[in-house]
């Protein structure tokens, strides 16, 4: 098996080091493969996001790399892309630019409330979790976990992604206070999100960030959760969502893990 990674970050958005840095960590990990997959742009202010202003230089940056290195590595040129109600749900003015895409829920609407009034269930802080959840949702959990797989859902349906990133994290600061992964209308929404990945024709990520970075005990989707995706045959990438290239081979058990529960082809090549 050949290792490789299509969930990269950088300078070019919230991450660290050049993507020449990236490359060269890679190669000397015996990697057949890299992806670099920069948060794509948001239409307001924000830390996280490549710049629009930057798009332009990225993808040139990647493709002249892609030139550079194709005799020993191959490289692809991608973005994580935030799927938005009202505010990004379109992606046709990034995907012609690109060998392949990331959908991703960060920030979750309520479709009763403001479009731009959102609960980000990523980052650091456990505390902006339970703001974002009492402001937009008004603390109704169940609402809120409903209204951020619909949003995936209807981001896997309309956007069609290549990848499908992290689809269960809104767990991760949930840290089993609100509900537990094992109740009944989770794991239904869980299953009925596994329906849209296996209608779209979509790979899905196992993201080891929650791991190596000790903010979860467990991959993005779950243990659990692949033993069933193995059973609805939905194709899958192990994904280190790399914010430094140190991260880049942080794979923290999954391959061995997705031996282990029958899966004889890990994708390794986009
Ligand atoms: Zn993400
Ligand atoms: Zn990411």
């Amino acid at each position: 098996m050949n290792p490789c990674n299509f969930h990269t970050h950088s300078k070019y958005c919230d991450g660290r080091g050049e993507l020449r840095e990236y490359v060269e960590y890679a190669l000397s990990l015996g990697f057949s493969a890299l992806g670099f997959s920069s948060h794509a742009p948001v239409p307001f202010e924000n830390r996280f996001a490549l710049k629009q202003e930057d798009f332009g230089t990225y993808c040139n940056e990647v493709r002249q790399l892609q030139q550079e290195y194709k005799d020993r590595i191959t490289l692809r040129l991608g973005l994580e892309i935030d799927y938005i109600p009202h505010i990004l749900d379109d992606f046709s003015h990034l995907v012609p630019h690109l060998d392949y895409f990331i959908g991703s829920v960060h920030l979750v609407g309520n479709p009763n409330e403001a479009p731009d009034n959102l609960w980000f269930i990523d980052g650091s802080k456990r505390e902006v979790y339970d703001e974002g959840l009492q402001r937009v949702f008004k603390g109704d959990i169940h609402k809120a976990v409903n209204a951020f797989f619909s949003q995936t859902n209807a981001m896997i349906d309309n956007t069609k992604p290549t990848i499908i990133g992290h689809f269960n994290k809104v767990v991760m600061h949930n840290a089993g206070r609100y509900f537990s992964e094992d109740d009944q209308w989770f794991k239904n929404l869980v299953a009925e999100t596994i329906d849209h990945i296996a209608a779209s024709g979509a790979i899905c990520e196992i993201n080891t960030r929650g791991i190596y970075k000790k903010r979860h005990d467990d991959f993005y989707p779950s243990r659990e959760i692949l033993k069933y995706m193995k059973t609805q045959h939905i194709p899958v990438v192990v994904s280190t969502d790399a914010h430094d290239p140190e991260n880049l081979d942080t794979f923290c058990g999954a391959y061995e893990f997705l031996e282990d529960i029958g899966y004889k082809d890990v994708v390794t090549s986009i």
